[in-house]
């Protein structure tokens, strides 16, 4: 079957249902009553494993091409359940341009713990090599990265990873199954914030980790439960409805980025844009060999951080929002919101200014969102230039 028919379909031979409901039933119960006190079913409590959770696990893994797939709490608890595979004195090689939350996690957790991990600029494939000349335990990455949109080439990279013993770990949640799967590029761990694109709906938060490795889904699966951080039955049920409709949601949301994009790259108040669809941009021919569209999420910067605040603000059909892959436009500073907790010294050092503006592009007609972000511009142009002419004024 082909991913559009896939992705609507489902996986509809997990839950058992003598009904044949056309809308997989939820087991909303902690616990399964036993055949005896020594034959055990499938399932005994909902922590260590759930028929509805197990259902929408197999349909992820099915997109991704994997064999083994755990669903989390978060997006964040997925990711730190690959962080346990790594033990103290152990190296992490991670990419520079990495989720505000994914830093916090290794930096205050992870580290401290005695875990060594080392921050690399991932793109460059030379600085990747003189990285993993050394051994290391796991490499994690995102591509294209978020919120700059460097493209990192995974097959390279679990080709130097490899030598160095390391596995490799892709945060694919920036495209989702549907535009890229890293495991068929040689990456062995697939992590997913499934608060994203696998939803849809900005309805629910939840993660996902995928492998064809069966020695370390038996390890994370083992972390799942002794640690607790599964996925709860009614997010699970609730994540698989999201999922049906995520091929439709992605052509749909790219198509308005497309757009976007286009319109931004050619205002004289946009100095750069960051979205590796455009053909032209840096990252553009590696991002098409490995997958197969560019996601919703773009950057660009005005130059001015008073600027960006202001159109921001200004915007209507865009909510100020963390988070992205939703059906509805979402603006956001990603340096005040969703990569604050990346201290200020090595934001500069990542190349993440103070001005950069994150749209996520949603489903809605791709003209009323350019009225949108040609009004806020206006507006944020009309009252900065206002504001020189005082700070001006009060000069002389
Ligand atoms: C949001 C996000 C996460 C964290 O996921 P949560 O579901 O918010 O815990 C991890 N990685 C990336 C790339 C994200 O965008």
């Amino acid at each position: 079957m082909r991913p559009l028919t896939r992705i609507a379909r489902g996986d509809r031979d997990r839950v058992e249902d003598p009904y044949r409901a056309s809308s997989p039933p939820i087991y909303q119960t902690a616990t399964f009553a036993q055949q005896s006190a020594e034959s055990f079913g499938e399932f005994d409590y909902s922590r260590s494993g759930n028929p509805t959770r197990a259902n929408l696990e197999r349909a992820v893994a099915t997109l991704e091409n994997a064999s083994h797939g755990l669903a989390f709490g978060s997006g964040m608890a997925a990711l730190a359940a690959v962080t346990r595979l790594v033990r103290p004195g152990e190296r992490i090689v991670a990419s520079t341009d990495l989720y505000g939350g994914a830093y916090r996690l290794l930096s205050e957790i992870v580290e401290p713990q005695g875990v060594t991990v080392e921050y690399v600029d991932l793109d460059q494939l030379e600085i990747a090599r003189r990285a993993l000349s050394k051994p290391a335990r796991l490499v994690l990455f995102e591509s294209p990265t978020n919120p700059l949109h460097r493209v990192i080439d995974t097959r390279a990279i679990s080709t130097l990873a490899k030598r160095a013993g390391a596995r490799v770990a892709v945060d694919n949640t920036m495209l989702s199954p549907y535009r890229q799967r890293p495991l068929d590029l040689g990456a062995d761990l697939v992590v997913h914030s499934a608060t994203k694109f696998l939803s849809g709906h900005a309805d629910l938060t939840a993660g996902l980790v995928l492998t064809n490795d069966p020695v370390i889904a038996e390890r994370l699966e083992f972390i799942l439960n002794a640690e607790g951080t599964g996925l709860a039955p009614f997010e699970a049920w609730l994540l698989q409805r999201g999922l049906r409709t995520l091929g439709v949601r992605m052509d749909r949301q790219e198509a308005n980025t497309r757009v976007i994009a286009e319109f931004l790259a050619a205002q004289p108040w946009v100095r750069r844009v960051n979205y590796a669809g455009l053909p032209g941009s840096p990252g553009h021919e590696l991002l098409i060999a490995q997958a197969t569209g560019a996601g919703s999420v773009l950057a660009f910067e005005t130059g001015d951080y008073e600027t960006s605040r202001r159109f921001v603000e200004a915007l209507e059909l865009f909510s100020i929002t963390v988070s992205f892959g939703s059906v509805c436009s979402l603006a956001s500073l990603p340096c005040r919101m969703s990569h604050a907790s990346i201290p200020e010294s090595v934001r500069n050092r990542r190349q993440l200014p103070e001005d950069l503006v994150r749209l996520s592009i949603g489903i809605e007609d791709a003209n009323d969102l350019l009225d949108d972000l040609s009004r806020a511009a206006s507006i944020a142009l009309r009252e900065t230039e206002h504001a020189t002419d005082c700070a001006d004024l009060a000069s002389v």
